[in-house]
């Protein structure tokens, strides 16, 4: 054990970063390992328990790592699912209670709308007049033609697919969308754009500010990613028959419809919510953590708008996503338990055709966020919510 660097981090006289000096990557994580816990007094004896390769994690996924964290899974399903991508009964690597309601009724359809991952850059021009001359550049298509080129020397399989423009004052943001295939994208289309921004910068008097000027938006609530869409957008109905409600969720379809209206749209928009559901960004989180995307991308995914209407058929229930944001190669999908995941739904990696992984992933995720919506809406309209937290403690 090298004793004097684990004393130089304890007292920050060296960084963690120091650590990876050493000839090997496992000593580098227990000299770090060892300074936080004498620092704290804490003994770390659960995060230094894992099974994943530390030189495959450490290069791609994580900086002066110590250990890990583990996160219970649970499963759900089979979720019958007739999408264009996703066919059949899959697993839902979480627990909720809405899969065997909707597989009971012929399970749910799914549907992708649009697929584009966005970058945003912030442009200074002199003033409104710099503005024009800079959005007319961006919009002659002989100019797009050459961003376009320029921007996928960068990347095999992204493909620039529009550009957007806005305008506050002195300021010019430019909307990049791209087809990211299988990956979510953001890395992917952070390197391509900041190539086309050169272009940009020698061909206008425009100054670049910030390669994300928040009109990307990632990560933040947006109205812009429910309006235009951002990585998936994505809708699952189901069509419920009375009999499988009252016999599997104990209400009707009139009360359901009626938590729904009430709750979803009247209270999300009382409060000003941009998302109008009961709990998506529960189950997609769930979902993200354990495929190994990028969880943060969950306030994106809290924009669903949950639809609850009576048909002939029977009970109508939707989700929309416009803003999935998912891919199944790339960032955490290749750790080893959340390949695993994604192999138990048939998506792990590169699709054939390249996007087709992706796709069929953002159907199952969208059919089990509309399962959590039954399950959840059932819950209120039964009034079975605070009995069900109270017993099962969570
Ligand atoms: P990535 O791992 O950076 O890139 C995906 C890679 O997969 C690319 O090199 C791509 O090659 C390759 N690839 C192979 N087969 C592919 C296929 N069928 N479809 C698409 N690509 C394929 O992943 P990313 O999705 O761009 O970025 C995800 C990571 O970005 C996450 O870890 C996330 O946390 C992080 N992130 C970054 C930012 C940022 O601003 N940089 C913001 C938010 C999140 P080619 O490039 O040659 O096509």
């Amino acid at each position: 054990m090298h004793r004097e660097l684990i004393e130089k981090m304890k007292s920050s006289k060296v960084s963690f970063h120091e650590a990876d000096r050493m000839p090997d990557i496992d000593s580098a994580i227990l000299a770090r390992r060892t300074a936080v816990s004498e620092f704290t007094g804490v003994e770390l004896k659960h995060i230094t328990n894992f099974s994943f390769n530390t030189r495959e994690v450490t290069k791609r996924n994580i900086e002066n790592m110590i250990g890990a964290i583990q996160v219970p899974l649970g499963v759900a399903g089979p979720l019958h699912i007739t999408g264009e991508y996703a066919n059949g009964g899959y697993y839902i690597p979480l627990a909720t209670r809405g899969c065997s309601v909707i597989t009971a009724c012929g399970g749910a359809s799914a549907r992708i709308f649009k697929d584009e991952m966005t970058r945003a850059p912030v442009f200074k021009v002199k003033d409104a007049k710099g503005a024009k001359e800079l959005v007319d550049w961006v919009n002659n298509p002989v100019n797009f033609k050459r961003l376009k080129e320029k921007a996928e020397t960068t990347t095999k399989f992204g493909k620039l697919l529009s550009l957007t423009t806005f305008v506050a004052g002195r300021n010019v943001f430019i909307r990049f969308s791209y087809d990211t295939k299988d990956a979510m994208g953001m890395n992917m289309v952070t390197i391509a754009t900041d190539v086309a921004v050169d272009l940009i910068l020698s061909e206008t008097s425009a100054e670049l500010v910030a390669l994300s000027g928040n009109m990307c938006s990632d990560k933040k609530p947006a109205a812009i990613n429910v309006i235009t869409g951002r990585g998936k957008t994505v809708s699952a109905d189901v069509v419920l028959d009375r009999k499988t409600i009252m016999d599997k969720l104990k209400t009707t379809p009139e009360k359901m419809v009626d938590v729904n209206y009430r709750k979803n749209l009247i209270g999300s928009a009382l409060s000003g919510s941009l998302g109008m559901n009961a709990h998506a960004a529960n189950v997609a989180s769930a979902m993200f953590i354990a495929c190994g995307q990028d969880a943060a991308h969950a306030v994106e995914a809290s924009n669903t708008m949950t639809t609850l209407e009576l048909t002939d058929e029977g009970l109508h229930c939707s989700v929309t996503l416009p803003s999935l944001a998912v891919g199944t190669v790339g960032g955490g999908t290749t750790i080893g338990t959340q390949k695993e995941c994604l192999e138990m739904l048939g998506v792990a990696g590169a699709g054939n055709p390249p996007g087709a992984n992706s796709k069929k992933f953002a159907e199952i995720i969208a059919a089990a966020v509309l399962a959590g919506e039954i399950s959840l809406i059932g819950a209120l309209a039964a009034r079975h919510l605070a009995k069900a937290h109270s017993e099962h403690g969570r």
